[in-house]
């Protein structure tokens, strides 16, 4: 008998863990074919059928990206994989795994995979779901956001964010809101009206003081540094401090920390601390059978502190995942971690860093990249092109 794999999502981690899971023949024609004629499982993705290529977002920004351009219809790459794909919310988790409820069904599996992605702590300062945006929102609140900016003749405009640190590790997005400031700055140069605006970066998750690659290239753009600080409310037209202090700000830009959603923390799984799914090194789920988790919506077995939440670890993870639930499914224990890496491109569009650290020291990509230089704005697009083109046609 076939066995009955659930995988709930179809964001990145969902999407890289059917990569790893399935082995991946060469000519997808060929492929198409051979899945239907034979096949061990029987594998089903509940989802949106949406994917949104969430890297791209800051790029709305100067105009290079829209929501057309990052969001696609994945029911296709799933077709041609010979997966079922239901159209619907997962709302519950039951009988230790084996039983997912959806908003119109009731489904059971042999194996389950979680890649629900990122909640966020809307709740941690007051006014964050009110008056602020977020490019983590999606396509649409960051075209609300543009909207509004191009609204605005002069202003302030705060970004800034939070990180969830409970697990030991960055639940948040710190990067993203570098880049957005640097291409806020880079979109008002381009219109002659940089000199209207403000710029602030804020977080209280920065030493006030702290120096190094990213502040110097803030400091360049003329951003105004608020490093340590942390409203106590959002409010409109600013944000208020904890002693009743009232900030001016015309947009506020800013992203809360990232735990599992709701209905994930109210189901039967394992919640960390932090909030998130409690995984072991294997990207199983804790104290359950045949139940695996990967990206934002999990935590990590003693992780290195300096680990974000990234699409990079999604794939690491995922990949871990896959190789481990084939592996039990076959009656043998895991055996596949993961290494941990921070690897992402910082778009300044007139510049570029490479930020990066892994836990093995293994550099990116062998090194044959520079560091720091503004031809990694074109090996960001080529990344985001590539997979894109994979998603579209193979
Ligand atoms: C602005 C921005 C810039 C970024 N830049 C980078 C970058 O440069 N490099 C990098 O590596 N990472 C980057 N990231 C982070 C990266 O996008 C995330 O880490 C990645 O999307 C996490 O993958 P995921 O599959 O866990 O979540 P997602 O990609 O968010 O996917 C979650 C999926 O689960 C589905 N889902 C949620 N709830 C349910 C439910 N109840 N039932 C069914 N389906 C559900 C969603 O519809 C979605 O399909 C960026 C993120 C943002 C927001």
């Amino acid at each position: 008998m076939k066995k009955k794999i659930i995988i709930i999502g179809n964001g990145f981690a969902s999407l890289f863990f059917v990569g790893y899971f399935l082995s991946l023949p060469i000519l997808p024609v060929f492929a198409f074919f051979l899945r239907r004629i034979y096949s061990r499982y029987d594998i089903t993705v509940i989802g949106n059928g949406r994917f949104v290529y969430f890297p791209a977002i800051p790029e709305f920004i100067i105009g290079k990206k829209n929501k057309d351009s990052i969001t696609l219809d994945i029911r296709p790459w799933l077709w041609r994989r010979n997966i079922r794909f239901i159209n619907d919310r997962v709302v519950d988790i039951q009988d230790g795994g084996r039983t997912v409820l959806t908003t119109q069904g009731r489904y059971t599996n042999d194996a389950l995979f979680i890649g629900t992605g990122p909640a966020f702590r809307l709740e941690d300062i007051p006014g964050t779901g009110t008056h602020t945006f977020s490019p983590c929102g999606g396509p649409d609140e960051m075209n609300a956001f543009m909207q509004k900016l191009e609204n605005l003749r002069e202003g302030i405009i705060y970004v800034g964010f939070k990180l969830n640190k409970r697990d030991g590790f960055v639940a948040g997005r710190g990067g993203q809101m570098y880049e957005c400031a640097c291409l806020l700055d880079y979109a008002l140069k381009e219109k002659n009206r940089r000199d209207k605006f403000e710029i602030h970066l804020f977080s209280p998750d920065i030493e006030p003081g702290e120096t190094g690659a990213i502040t110097d290239r803030l400091l360049e753009r003329g951003i105004i540094l608020d490093y340590g600080y942390e409203p106590a409310e959002f409010v409109e037209g600013g944000l208020r401090d904890a002693d009743g202090t009232f900030r001016k700000a015309d947009l506020v830009l800013f992203t809360p920390g990232i735990m599992a959603s709701e209905w994930l923390r109210q189901s039967c799984l394992p919640i960390s601390v932090g909030g998130h799914i409690d995984i072991d090194k294997f990207g199983r789920v804790k104290g359950l059978e045949n139940v695996f988790a990967a990206g934002d919506c999990s935590n990590h077995e003693n992780p290195p502190p300096w680990v974000p939440h990234q699409a990079h670890m999604a794939q690491l993870r995922s990949q871990a995942a896959a190789k481990n639930m084939r592996a039990t499914l076959n009656g043998q224990e895991p055996s596949h971690t993961y290494r941990f890496e921070l690897s992402c491109i910082l778009n300044m569009e007139n510049d570029a860093m490479w930020l990066h650290a892994a836990s093995d020291d293994k550099p990116p990509f062998w090194n044959i990249f520079p560091r720091h230089s503004r031809k990694l704005v074109t090996v960001k697009d080529m990344f985001e092109r590539l997979y894109l083109f994979y998603l579209r046609h193979l």
